[in-house]
């Protein structure tokens, strides 16, 4: 009977001890786990400006790095009177869109050896996907207005303060004096022209005292001051979420964006371009400043495909064409002979292909 109990005794130790080893090589290796993320975080938020700077705990990374990208994490750049676009982190680099693209044409690369060129193929014949393997993140604080319309760009993840949980700061954006403008009449969506400088005046004047007036409303409706002080002992105030309708579409919010380099590119072609919003414009211009850190050869490829490129329908290329007296074949023989802009033999037999085609039919 005792000899049984000990069999049993002996059993149960015997599992506990192989149980106990298994949880400690389980937590080894969690452990192993959190020290290798500890030590591939980036140092993001060194020199951080401003609140919610992220402080990782080592800057040791194996990551491919962009040295110009890496000094400006974190750092704000002012945009308009009270807004900054800053850069938070980011993922990839030129590199990235190489090794992706090498991948889908593995041996055939051999050809494709600069990497300038292979880039400039991919933007240039919408072969997109290597673009997406580079993201980056923002943190832009911007007028409601401007958010509005940058928040119909979809493809980007986006996460926004929230005024229901906090109070809205007294920022407001009040545009600059040269920037006050009459509607424009050639378009309707803009503004062009002078106000005159009294009226400027005015103009300024009422929209920093409604501004502030409706602030003060904010402040009365939740019944508690800037210090977040209750302001009537004797009544309760609004909530958050409700108290903010008095507040209008100048005052700033604040977001992070993340987005992948190619939908970011889309983004850019759109805001960077003379019609949309100047106040828009300026956070685009920012932000391709900052792309041109971090893609340089994505960003001249950009720039030469997409940005300066223009989208010609098939009547007016021909007649552009139809101003150009000569046979197809001198157009390449010219070009090749004048080829001040560098184009590609490619380039060249494309546009004395697209030359023949509209004037003289079918080639
Ligand atoms: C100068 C200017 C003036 C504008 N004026 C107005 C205006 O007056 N009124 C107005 O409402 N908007 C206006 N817009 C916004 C514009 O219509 C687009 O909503 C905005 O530019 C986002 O473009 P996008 O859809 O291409 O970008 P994203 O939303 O980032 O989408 C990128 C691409 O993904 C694809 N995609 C995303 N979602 C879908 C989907 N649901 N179905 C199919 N394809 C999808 C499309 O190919 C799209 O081009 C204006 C924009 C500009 C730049």
């Amino acid at each position: 009977m005792s000899s049984g109990i000990l069999g049993w005794a002996k059993i149960f130790l015997t599992l506990n001890f192989v149980q106990n080893t298994l949880l400690k090589l389980y937590h080894t290796k969690i452990l192993a786990k959190a020290k290798i993320s500890i030590t591939v975080n980036r140092n993001h938020g060194k020199n951080a400006m401003s609140q919610n700077a992220p402080e990782s705990q080592d800057s040791h990374t194996t990551r491919h790095a962009v040295a110009k990208l890496d000094a400006r994490l974190g750092q704000m750049v002012k945009v308009l009177d009270h807004g900054f676009v800053r850069v938070i982190d980011y993922m990839g680099d030129d590199n990235a869109v190489v090794q992706a693209a090498r991948v889908s044409y593995g041996r055939g690369t051999k050809t494709a050896s600069d990497d300038q060129a292979l880039i400039n193929y991919l933007m240039r014949h919408h072969h997109n996907t290597p673009f997406e393997m580079c993201v980056i993140k923002f943190h832009i604080k911007l007028p409601i207005f401007v958010a509005r319309q940058w928040i119909r760009h979809r493809t980007a993840s986006v996460n926004e303060y929230s005024a229901r949980y906090s109070i809205m700061g007294n920022d407001y954006y009040v545009p600059e004096r040269k920037e006050l403008k009459p509607q424009s009449l050639s378009n309707r969506q803009g503004r062009d022209g002078n106000i005159h400088d009294e009226d400027a005046k005015e103009i300024e004047k009422l929209l920093q005292s409604r501004s502030q007036q409706a602030y003060d409303d904010y402040q009365k409706l939740l019944n508690e001051d800037s210090d977040g002080n209750e302001i009537n002992h004797n009544r309760h105030g609004l909530s958050r979420e409700l108290a903010r309708m008095v507040l209008p579409l100048n005052y700033y919010t604040e977001w992070y964006w993340s987005c992948n380099l190619h939908n970011l590119l889309h983004f850019l072609q759109l805001r960077l371009d003379a019609h949309a919003q100047y106040e828009i414009r300026v956070y685009a211009e920012v932000m391709y400043d900052v792309v041109k850190d971090w893609v340089p050869m994505t960003a001249a490829a950009f720039e030469k495909f997409r940005k300066e490129a223009i989208n010609l329908s098939k009547d007016m290329l021909t007649a552009l064409f139809m101003l150009v007296k000569a046979q197809p074949s001198d157009v390449i023989a010219y070009l090749e002979q004048n080829n001040t802009y560098s184009l590609s033999k490619r380039e060249i037999r494309e546009v004395a292909n697209i030359y023949a085609r509209e004037t003289h039919g079918n080639i």
